[in-house]
């Protein structure tokens, strides 16, 4: 049997697009086919960047580029997640088959034997099962949160949780004896306040598990509890190097800020990040410019420049302008977190900014918002113990003052800094771990 070709579909959102193409990447090295599927409206993106070389090839790789429509109109508001999910799967499988027939048809000596997907995708998967071809799930959070998913039917009939919003009745949850405890209102589902997620989520879970892998970006030094409660679980992690980041290329980045970096003295700047889909509120915005200017310490500061968000990008305090900081629309976060002057980064806890963090040994300070976020602030607080988290005043807001405290606590924190290093030293040596258990994936789709 030749090297196995592998159909990877991710969520045309960044945060799953990137870490599957990374994997997909990995893959292709070696020696697996790869066809990425996309969007039309991503595929369009990729190619006025230019990764995009001719006929849909990615430049200089092995992976061939196929694009659907999602089914999401222009003027349609493509932060609403329900109308996303809804109309990708609505749309695109009802057109996979055909796809899938048309790029076996090219492919006749190397037809698809695997269909990767990300969350949100599991439609692909069913269609996998029903045309007899394998299927993997690739889980771009950590392996806890999918824990927590999967233990949604077991809570409702525990009546921990209600059967149709996934609300709590118990502040606290623990999902199995040897994972942490954690605040109801960290459960991802339950946080986005939201019951077409979680009766989404409900049947998700079932496509989920038709796959019989599940590939996370995570290792047994980080998640050993979560991973041991399925036998589904294939840590691959952590995916490391800077090379084939699509973001970049979806998304310009801002390379002139590594030279900015280059002046400073070694753990010297704060990066503040919040990955690809967080805006905060003006009111916020200012209490954290201003909380940087406290700081009297330099800082990097990713400020996106999405449609409609120029009013909170404009709303930078005039006065503040131009002095410790410097404000960039899209970073390339991975090649900054490996600079030896950054010193911390403020992030909203997205898994793949939590392992570039915990792989680059950078403390973290905490500021989640939904989704998975705070179950990551968990694990960076309370398991590992390598960031501190902020408190919000009674406005909801978390305040300069408490910025600059929490700041300079973490930075003056030796213990934090030492368990930081500590911990990326371990995932880094341990990298091995992953390497074997993607062999043991491309072995199995070869059979
Ligand atoms: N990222 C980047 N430049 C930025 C901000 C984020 O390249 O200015 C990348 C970051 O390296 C990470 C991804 O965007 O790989 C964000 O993923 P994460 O899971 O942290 O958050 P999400 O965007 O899904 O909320």
């Amino acid at each position: 049997m030749g090297n196995p070709h592998f159909l990877a579909i991710p969520y045309p959102i960044l945060g799953h697009m990137n870490p599957l193409m990374q994997f997909s990447h990995i893959l292709a090295k070696h020696g697996c086919k790869i066809t990425f599927l996309t969007s039309d409206e991503n595929y369009n993106k990729m190619k006025t960047t230019s990764i995009i070389g001719g006929k849909g090839k990615i430049m200089e790789s092995h992976i061939n580029l196929v694009s659907l429509p999602d089914g999401v109109n222009p003027q349609d508001d493509r932060k609403d997640v329900a109308k996303v999910i809804l109309s990708t799967k609505t749309t695109m499988s009802a057109m996979l088959p055909k796809v899938i027939e048309e790029i076996n048809n090219i492919n006749c000596d190397n037809k698809i034997s695997c269909i990767i997907v990300t969350k949100n995708m599991g439609w692909a998967l069913e269609v996998a099962h029903q045309l007899g071809i394998k299927g993997a799930l690739f889980w771009p959070a950590s392996a806890t949160c999918l824990v927590s998913f999967n233990s949604m039917e077991s809570l409702v009939e525990e009546g921990i949780i209600d059967s149709q919003n996934g609300l709590p009745k118990k502040e606290e949850i623990q999902l199995s004896t040897n994972l942490p405890m954690m605040e109801a209102a960290a459960m991802p589902w339950y946080n986005l306040h939201n019951a077409f997620f979680f009766l989404h989520m409900m049947k998700e879970m079932q496509n989920m598990n038709l796959g019989e892998w599940w590939l996370c970006n995570t290792s047994m030094d980080l998640e050993a509890e979560a991973i041991s409660l399925s036998p589904k679980f294939l840590p691959i992690g952590p995916l490391m190097g800077n090379e084939h980041n699509i973001m970049g290329s979806l998304w310009q980045e801002d390379e002139t800020c590594l030279e900015w970096l280059d002046q400073y003295p070694p753990k010297s700047i704060i990066y503040v990040s919040f990955g690809s889909l967080i805006s905060i509120g003006p009111n916020q915005f200012i209490e954290l410019a201003h909380g940087l200017d406290l700081l009297k310490r330099p800082y990097l500061w990713v400020v996106r420049k999405d449609k409609g968000d120029n009013e909170v990008k404009n709303s930078h305090p005039n006065e503040l302008k131009g002095n410790q900081g410097k404000i960039i629309d899209w970073s390339p976060q991975k090649k900054i977190l490996c600079h030896p002057s950054i010193a911390c980064f403020i992030t909203h806890c997205g898994w793949n900014s939590t392992i570039e963090s915990v792989c680059n040994g950078v403390p973290m300070l905490c500021w989640p918002f939904f989704s998975d976020q705070l179950m990551n602030k968990t694990y960076i607080c309370d398991v590992w113990k390598v960031g501190l988290g902020f408190e919000k005043d009674e406005n909801g807001l978390i305040t300069k003052e408490e910025i600059k405290k929490k700041v300079d606590e973490l930075l003056e924190d030796e213990e934090i800094k030492e368990r930081c290093l500590k911990l990326m030293e371990m995932v880094v040596k341990n990298k091995g771990e992953g390497d074997n258990n993607l062999n043991k994936f491309i072995n199995w789709a070869k059979e």
